[in-house]
């Protein structure tokens, strides 16, 4: 029943972009975008089948990102990894980029906001703010805004942190649209006041994902139902830094036996293995596409457009 509500989901948005493809209106374009920080497997095999598809049915573009400024964890040889099993699959892309050459934009778009006097800087550490906090978000314990108000020394590493109550009365109420579910009211602060960029790295995923995926002329952002909550903080980041706002497609995730979204460490072999092992790629793609998944592999409900 579930795989029903997936396909009929899937099928109704394919012949809504169709139609204005043809017109010329709208030019679909999607992406995925892996992190080279470990092998792909079939939860990342089902999410790059959603976004191509997506793209194909609707005479759009499909694009590659390789999400590579996770310094410490990185490994950019898994890059060549991810094409082969893509290709394996039996998916094309249209274009490709890495999330490395944009890091002059990352540090541009992070001047702007301090520039705005949006951004302060944080020196907690994870088990200050799980102590400090009152509030469960998204992510975990919300951040309190210990040093909204503080004056902290900028030498060395620190996070830099977006008031998120000031930029909200900056930009007003903000909404976005889900293909499936509908109409949403953003709230970014269900998170609390979010780190954008990181003393051990470039920047955040969500500033990164929100600057690239504007970057890229994406149209509709395709990922997994986990990350439907961050969606609130790319559309207040899109409306303070004067970027287009697409559409997103939130997609069911696929899960172990333990109702857990797949992951590589779990009970799954990834899809290097796969192909390694002689399995059809293609036969496995049409799997997926029919619902038809692995044993022990199940995909979980959607959100609904409200009636
Ligand atoms: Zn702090």
């Amino acid at each position: 029943m579930r795989q029903a509500c997936y396909e009929s989901a899937i099928h109704r948005k394919l012949a809504e972009p169709q139609a204005a493809g043809r017109t010329g209106r709208i030019m679909i374009r999607t992406r995925f975008a892996p992190s080279p920080n470990g092998s792909l497997h079939l939860g990342h095999a089902y999410a790059a089948i959603v976004a191509h598809d997506l793209a194909r049915e609707a005479g759009g573009d499909f694009l590659l990102r390789i999400e590579d400024i996770d310094g410490a964890r990185s490994r950019p040889e898994l890059a060549g990894e991810f094409r082969a099993d893509l290709a394996w699959l039996g998916l094309a892309w249209d274009s490709e980029m890495l999330q490395s050459a944009r890091l002059d934009r990352y540090a541009a778009a992070g001047e702007r906001l301090k520039g705005m006097g949006l951004l302060y800087p944080c020196r907690c550490t994870r088990a200050e703010i799980a102590e400090a906090a009152r509030k469960i978000g998204p992510d975990g314990p919300v951040y309190p805004g210990t040093c909204r108000d503080r004056a902290i020394e900028i030498d060395g590493g620190v996070s830099w942190r977006l008031d998120v109550g000031k930029a909200l009365g900056r930009t007003g109420d903000l909404f976005w649209e889900d293909r499936i579910a509908g109409t949403q009211q953003a709230h970014p602060e269900v998170f609390g006041d979010v780190v954008l960029l990181r003393k051990d790295a470039p920047a955040s995923y969500h500033l990164a994902a929100t600057l690239d995926d504007a970057a890229d002329g994406i149209t509709l952002v395709t990922r997994g139902l986990d990350l439907f909550a961050a969606t609130h903080i790319h559309r207040l980041l899109q409306a303070l830094l004067d970027l287009p706002v697409p559409a997103w497609h939130h997609h069911a995730l696929l899960l172990d036996d333990d109702g857990k979204k797949l992951a590589k460490r779990r009970n799954s072999p990834s899809l290097a293995d796969r192909r390694a092992s002689g399995e059809d790629g293609p036969a496995l793609a049409a799997s997926l596409r029919g619902g038809n998944f692995p044993a022990g592999i199940s995909l979980s409900g959607i959100l609904h457009r409200h009636a």
